[in-house]
């Protein structure tokens, strides 16, 4: 299958918590995306990899994902390494997607500036023809995607871009509620952690409303770019 989005994370909820809401909108205009994500989270303090793993499939339903793996990668311990970069150029040779989102390039956890990396590399050596990669024994064709974007995290990184999401946030609410185990639960008896806050899920709307507020729209999500960020005419631009 062909997508036209691949979207990495480090772990199950970062692509909803980064780019939700852009997804959900990126969908609903017809595009097909898929999620990768590259461990199970199984170090999370609240919840469990199996826990996660059902509330990964919940929350991909709710945003209309077309295909969502699991790398399997060790939480909290992988390596920007060969058998890791082979294992996501293989992901992406075989969805062949024109834009990659992944997280974001510097952030408090940290698997997220680790992922950010490894992915963006992954991205380029994928295209090098004598990479030879194979999937049950066929070999695969080299793709680079056009592009890889970051989305944002925990620190409030400057975005270079911001994708206009008003419309979109409350089914992005709603995907990241899916992981129920990790996110603001009054009648949760499960330790504290800093996204387990009130704060932290309010976080997510507040973010996207200042976002918003800065381009005249009512939510917003920031990303930033590996190359100038270009458009065809001035009038793309809102
Ligand atoms: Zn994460």
């Amino acid at each position: 299958m062909k997508l036209d989005i691949l979207v990495f994370g480090a772990h199950p909820d970062d692509a909803e918590l980064g780019a939700g809401a852009t997804i959900a909108k990126e969908i609903a205009n017809g595009k097909k995306v898929g999620i990768i994500d590259l461990t199970r989270g199984e170090l999370g303090t609240r919840g469990s990899a199996e826990i996660r793993d059902e509330e990964a499939s919940k929350s991909a339903k709710i945003l209309g994902i077309s295909v969502r793996e699991n790398l399997r990668f060790a939480d909290g311990f992988f390596v920007n390494n060969r058998e890791h970069q082979l294992d996501i150029i293989k992901k992406i040779r075989k969805y062949r997607p024109e834009i990659v989102l992944c997280n974001a390039i510097d952030d408090r956890h940290i698997d997220h500036g680790k992922g950010s990396k490894l992915v963006s590399d992954a991205c380029f050596l994928s295209g090098l023809m004598k990479i030879n990669t194979e999937i049950n024994g066929i070999s695969q064709d080299s793709w680079r995607p056009k592009t890889v974007y970051h989305y944002i995290q925990w620190k409030n990184i400057e975005p270079d871009f911001v994708v206009d999401v008003t419309g979109f946030i409350d089914v992005k609410v709603k995907a990241i509620m899916a992981y129920k185990s990790q996110f603001f639960n009054s009648s949760s008896e499960a330790p504290e952690t800093p996204i387990s806050s009130q704060n932290f899920l309010d976080s997510v709307t507040y973010r996207a409303r200042d976002l918003g507020r800065l381009i005249n729209v009512e939510y917003a999500e920031g990303f930033t770019a590996e190359r100038f960020v270009a458009v065809s005419s001035l009038a793309d631009l809102i």
